[in-house]
């Protein structure tokens, strides 16, 4: 049985880990591998390691970042198809919706690329008489990335290349259901010049998470997960004084309207709420149907469900692959049954589906439950797989009230031909990212990307402008260096211009 290691100090090591836990190959439900799981010796090694690289790596002149993450980022295309057969291989999801969030992710690396314009300071002349102002931002120290299985690629890319451009060092606490891509992105940093021990990778459960919020040396923790994660690590993190960003779950709503193009919305809301069998934090779980739009749309998305290729991901013809465990695929089994039960129509059904050749691999088919209402479980609990839940409303404002009512906002959308209704959408609803006509409004390395209520705890959402102010602090210098004029003596009341 092959056994992942963790990677620290530039090599891989199984440092003092002798707990393992099993990684899956979800297509055909067998044991692929055992990934070790770190001790808090582990994570102190590794801190260590980045502790002292952080001596040097944040003197380092950007020029020399910078041409690291060129480097990268050259890797990253040469290695794209091995890359995304590696998350395929783990996480389940199809070989081609790797390559896109390996692609998404490399976007952060190339805004990385830019950091010395990102970064520069300001400057203003002449603040009182001889005296100038400038304000810079420097590197916080060593900095933590706790990441989610669904992007075992793209969620770490949205941390570490622009903690280490801006001169941090890093230890990445990766999903431990698929942790084989962590490797090799370390590997990868190291050829492309990355000095030993600026980007560590430390495997692992809470053992691992919890030494790595309560360690001292560690100045910042990046999170990406669910909410009641990402709520502890919020406050745990904080309380140990650190900054801490944590984004959670979702449930996200598309509105179709009555003056949609509905085979248009019915094609995107079935992507987007099937494609990584719904195991996507900007999938769309929830269709809100308003008025008329009701009947004919259900009709339409339970065509599109039924059609959906559903296989191995590395299988070219396979449009959805499976779920990333027995466990996830029981959840979602037991979420339909559950709707069922309290009062929901089950008009496709995905339970109990098999695909040939791969009967016990983690496989559910996708799911439509119509006539949803907020106070069903399916309707409060973020599923994480393909079910799509449609609740009727009679207007666009009753629309927007549900919405608001969900205490989570990480994403939604709206589908219509009115412009004026478009605009009251985004203007009233308290969601962080929204589509026109878009069903995933899909992260753009030079916005920030983050959710509003429960899907993002704290203040700070990750990558672009936030991300580079997260992972940096400033100093404000006023300074006098001109002659200085020795007949003035200094002054004891406060000085004025
Ligand atoms: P998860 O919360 O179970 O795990 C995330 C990380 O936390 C993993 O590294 C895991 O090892 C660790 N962890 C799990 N349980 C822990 C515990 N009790 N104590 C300490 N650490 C713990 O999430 P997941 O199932 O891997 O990922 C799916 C979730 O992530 C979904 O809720 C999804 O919406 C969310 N997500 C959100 C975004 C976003 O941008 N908001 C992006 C991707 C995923």
């Amino acid at each position: 049985m092959r056994t992942i290691e963790h990677w620290i100090n530039g090599a891989a090591t199984s440092a003092g880990s002798t707990r393992t836990g099993p990684v899956w190959n979800p297509a055909t439900g067998q044991q692929q591998a055992e990934v070790l799981l770190a001790e808090p010796s582990d994570v102190d090694n590794a801190v260590a390691a980045a502790a002292k690289a952080f001596e040097s790596w944040s003197n380092s002149s950007l020029t020399q970042r910078m041409r690291v993450m060129f480097a990268f980022r050259e890797l990253l295309m040469r290695h794209e198809d091995e890359l995304a057969r590696l998350v395929s291989a783990e996480h389940g999801k199809v070989v081609d919706d790797a390559r896109g969030e390996i692609v998404r992710g490399r976007e952060v690396v190339e805004y990385a690329c830019g950091i010395a314009e990102v970064l520069k300071g300001s400057f203003s002349d002449q603040v009182s008489r001889d005296v100038d102002v400038h304000s810079f931002r420097q590197p916080l120290g060593v900095c933590a990335g706790i990441s989610p299985f669904n992007f075992p690629i793209m969620v770490p890319l949205w941390m570490h290349p622009i903690a280490i451009a801006a001169g941090n060092t890093f230890v990445l606490k990766p999903s431990e259901r698929d942790p084989s891509a962590s490797n090799r992105i370390a590997e990868l940093y190291a050829e492309a010049g990355l000095p030993d021990g600026v980007f560590n990778v430390v495997h692992g459960d809470k053992v691992a998470v919890d030494a790595i919020l309560d360690h001292p040396d560690v100045a910042a923790v990046s999170f990406v997960g669910s909410t009641p994660i990402a709520k502890y690590v919020h406050e745990r993190a904080t309380a140990a004084g650190k900054r801490v960003q944590a984004l959670g779950g979702a449930k996200n709503h598309a509105v179709v309207l009555p003056d949609a193009d509905l085979e248009f919305a019915a094609n995107h809301l079935t992507a987007a709420a099937f494609g990584s069998a719904g195991q996507r934090c900007m999938a769309v779980s929830v269709g809100v149907a308003v008025g008329e739009a009701g009947d004919a749309l259900v009709d339409v998305l339970a065509r599109k469900a039924r059609e959906v290729r559903i296989g191995p991901g590395d299988d070219p013809s396979s449009e959805m692959g499976p779920l990333v465990t027995q466990a996830a695929r029981q959840r979602v089994e037991n979420a339909v049954a559950r709707g069922a039960e309290q009062g929901a129509t089950v008009v496709v059904d995905g339970r109990g589906h098999t695909v040939p050749g791969h009967e016990s691999g983690f496989f559910v088919g996708p799911s439509v439950l119509d006539h949803v209402t907020p106070a069903m479980d399916a309707y409060r609990e973020e599923i994480f797989g393909p079910v799509l839940s449609v609740v009727r409303a009679d207007t666009v404002d009753e629309a927007i009230n549900i919405i608001n009512a969900n205490p989570y906002g990480n994403g939604t959308a709206i589908f219509t031909s009115s412009g004026a209704a478009a605009r009251r959408f985004q203007r009233e609803v308290k969601v962080g990212m929204i589509g026109v006509n878009v069903p995933i409004p899909v992260p753009m390395s030079f916005y920030s990307f983050g959710g509003w209520k429960d899907s993002l705890i704290g203040d700070s959402p990750i990558h672009g402008p936030e991300g580079v102010r997260f992972y940096t602090r400033a100093k404000v210098v006023t300074s006098r260096w001109p002659h200085v004029n020795r007949s003035v003596e200094a002054a004891f009341h406060f000085p004025t211009s």
